[in-house]
């Protein structure tokens, strides 16, 4: 049993997106009926509805950056109520019984994440995303987005809020520390935001000076362009922490040389190509080069708290359903400051 909603898809791989019917799943035991409000584009949804990392389900509708209203519940619910605002962020289900699921770490779950869509789930039916007026999700997949906090604006928290604040945490930036983040985009952005939440000196490496200002508008103390050869001799042994946020290789070695000894490099953005390393950049001054994933449903509730404590969403550029395809050129010519977010009003 389902019902059929309104969705915007990709019949096939680099077809544009175009408004269709999807069906959802009926109401189970456990689950939530969300209504959609706002969904956000995350720079994946380009390369999945492009099918640019292979295998995609079509058609596929894209999104999990997801800020909605329960409008109905399970007879087993117990976390919401109809009426409830809440998040869907990258991942609907996961094994539940491995280590990492018991542990809160379901990102990293053995058997493999559901993804919220371009994914098949546990009864092997694909899943659809947030690109779409309602979905159905197990309550134990959701979060609560606190009051203080716009749902338009919650919406990019949802991926690329927790992908930046996980890492962030875990490497404990705080008062004393000194990071970078590589990047200015739709990640980067809220890196910059949160950094300087967590009472970290924040510097912005970005390509050129053209985003200066806005670093520095979102809580960056320094902003540097790595264009400039000079800024690597100036930063050499700075920073505690780098997050790189950006999927163009980059020179690992050159960015290596401006942590601290005991300092980490933490990528969430990647290139599809491997890289190569000259690994004294990691032996001299006993350097971590590590990576991180997106974050849990546990860390997704505490960033969403966090940044409704501090007042942060992300910057955004509202946009009606039949723009999508306009913005996915946008978002690939790095034209949008931050996240572009669909108002699911008009789908
Ligand atoms: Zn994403
Ligand atoms: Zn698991």
């Amino acid at each position: 049993m389902s019902t059929n909603v309104f969705a915007y898809a990709a019949p096939a791989a680099h077809a544009p997106l175009e408004r269709t019917t999807i069906p959802r799943r009926t109401v189970g035991e456990h689950d939530v009926l969300i209504e959609i409000a706002y969904a956000g584009i995350c720079h994946s949804d380009i390369h999945q509805a492009r099918d640019g990392w292979g295998e995609g389900i079509f058609p596929m509708v894209p999104g999990h950056e997801i800020a909605g209203v329960v409008t109905e519940t399970g007879p087993g619910v117990t976390r919401h109520k109809v009426g409830d605002r809440v998040g869907v962020g990258c991942f609907v289900d996961s094994c539940r019984a491995c280590d990492y699921c018991r542990q809160g770490l379901e990102q990293y779950c053995v058997q493999g994440m559901t993804g919220t869509y371009n994914a098949l789930d546990r009864n092997g039916e694909p899943t659809y995303g947030g690109y779409s007026t309602h979905i159905v999700v197990d309550e134990n997949y959701t979060v609560r987005i606190p009051d203080g906090l716009a749902l338009d604006v919650a919406a990019p928290l949802l991926c690329a809020g927790v992908t930046l604040y996980s890492p962030l945490v875990h490497w404990k930036a705080g008062p004393g520390k000194n990071v970078a983040i590589v990047g200015l985009g739709g990640l980067g952005h809220m890196g910059v935001k949160i950094a300087h939440a967590l009472g970290a000196e924040v510097t912005v490496l970005s390509q050129s000076l053209r985003k200066q200002e806005d670093g520095l508008r979102l809580g960056a103390d320094h902003f540097h362009a790595t264009s400039d050869p000079e800024t690597f001799e100036k930063l050499a042994g700075t920073f505690d922490l780098i997050v790189s946020t950006v999927s163009a290789p980059l020179d690992l070695g050159a960015y290596l040389s401006l942590l601290k000894t005991d300092g980490a490099m933490v990528n969430v953005g990647a290139p599809e190509e491997p890289v190569s390393l000259n690994l004294f950049s990691v032996i001299g001054g006993r350097k971590t080069l590590a990576g991180s994933m997106i974050g849990s449903i546990a860390e997704t509730q505490d960033m969403l708290d966090f940044c409704a404590e501090h007042g942060l969403g992300a910057d955004i550029e509202l946009i009606r359903a039949d723009q999508i395809n306009e913005a996915y050129e946008r978002v690939l010519k790095s034209d949008v400051r931050y996240r572009f977010v669909i108002d699911a009003a008009t789908i």
